[in-house]
C-alpha cells in the first residue's frame, strides 16, 4: 500500500522554519491513488485528476477538521459525475454528515446533487468490528473515546495491514485489535497537545507525548513503526521534543507531502 500525506495536523497554519514556511494542514490521507482515510485536505493538495480518481472516502467522525475537504471536492467533480464517490464510516457519523452539513442549509446536498439517481456522494455504512471490503482494501471500523462518535480503522491490503487510531483519548479496543492482528506493519496514532496541555487534551479527548506513549504499550510490539498526526501546528517543535524522550525506536512525526509504503 502506499500512502500519501495531504494533511497530517490538528489545524490549518502556516509555520515558519528553517527551510521556509511550511504549510501545516488538517488531516487527509491517499491510499492506492483512490481511497482516501479522513477528508481534511483534498482540494488544497491534489490536482483535479488526481480528485477524480478518489473513490471511497473513509471518516473516523465528523469533526471539521477531518471532513472539511468534502464541500469543495464535491464543488470539483459536480459537472462531471461517472460514479458518485462513495463515502463511508459508521451510520452515525454518515447520518450526521447528511444532517449537519450536506442539508442545503451549510451546503447544498451532494448526496442527491447533480441529480439524485447520480449524485457526487454517495453513503455507505460499515459496521464497527467487522471486516469489509473497500476499493480492493479490507477494512475494519473500530470504536476509540473522543468527544463524538469516532472510529479508528485497521486497513489491510494482502499481508500487510496499518492501524489509523481516528482522534481517541486513552481507549482500548483498537490496541488489542491491533496486539493480535499479524499482518500489522504500521501505526498512525494521533497526539495533539504538550504534555503541559493535559487538561485540554482530556477535556477535548486528545492525546499528548505521555498519553501516546502510554496507549502505544498497549500494542506490545515496541519495533513497530509509529507515524504521528494529528498535531497541533503551533507545538509541533514541543512535541517532537517530548516524543523524542521516550525512546520509541520507529516513530515519525509526519509531514504534508510524504509517501509511505506499507
Ligand atoms: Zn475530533
Ligand atoms: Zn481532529
Amino acid at each position: 500500500m502506499k500512502v500519501r500525506v495531504l494533511g497530517c495536523h490538528g489545524s490549518d497554519q502556516l509555520l515558519d522554519g528553517d527551510r521556509g514556511p511550511r504549510q501545516c494542514r488538517t488531516c487527509g490521507f491517499l491510499i492506492n491513488e483512490t481511497v482516501m482515510v479522513d477528508a481534511g485536505t483534498i482540494g488544497s493538495a491534489l490536482r483535479l485528476t488526481e480528485q477524480k480518481r478518489i473513490r471511497h472516502i473513509l471518516l473516523s467522525h465528523l469533526h471539521f477538521d477531518h471532513i472539511q475537504g468534502l464541500p469543495t471536492l464535491a464543488d470539483n467533480l459536480v459537472d462531471d459525475v461517472v460514479n458518485p464517490v462513495v463515502l463511508t464510516s459508521t451510520t452515525q457519523v454518515l447520518n450526521d454528515l447528511q444532517f449537519h452539513i450536506f442539508n442545503d442549509k451549510v451546503y447544498p446536498d451532494f448526496l442527491k446533487l447533480p441529480t439524485p439517481q447520480q449524485p457526487v456522494f454517495q453513503c455507505r455504512a460499515l459496521e464497527a468490528g467487522k471486516e469489509s471490503d473497500v476499493g480492493g482494501l479490507r477494512v475494519t471500523p473500530i470504536p476509540v473515546n473522543h468527544l463524538v462518535p469516532t472510529v479508528g480503522f485497521l486497513i489491510r491490503e494482502g499481508a500487510s495491514s496499518f492501524l489509523y487510531s481516528g482522534d481517541t483519548y486513552e481507549t482500548h479496543e483498537i490496541w488489542r485489535v491491533a496486539a493480535h492482528e499479524p499482518t500489522l506493519k504500521a501505526a498512525f496514532i494521533e497526539t495533539s497537545f504538550p504534555d503541559e496541555l493535559n487538561d485540554l487534551a482530556l477535556a477535548s479527548k486528545h492525546l499528548t507525548p505521555s498519553l501516546f506513549a502510554r496507549e502505544f504499550r498497549k500494542i506490545g510490539r515496541p519495533d513497530l513503526p509509529v507515524y504521528i498526526y494529528h498535531v497541533k501546528p503551533r507545538f509541533r517543535e514541543e512535541i517532537k521534543r517530548q516524543l523524542s524522550k521516550f525512546g520509541i525506536a520507529h516513530l515519525t512525526v509526519l509531514e504534508e507531502g510524504q509517501e509511505i509504503t506499507i
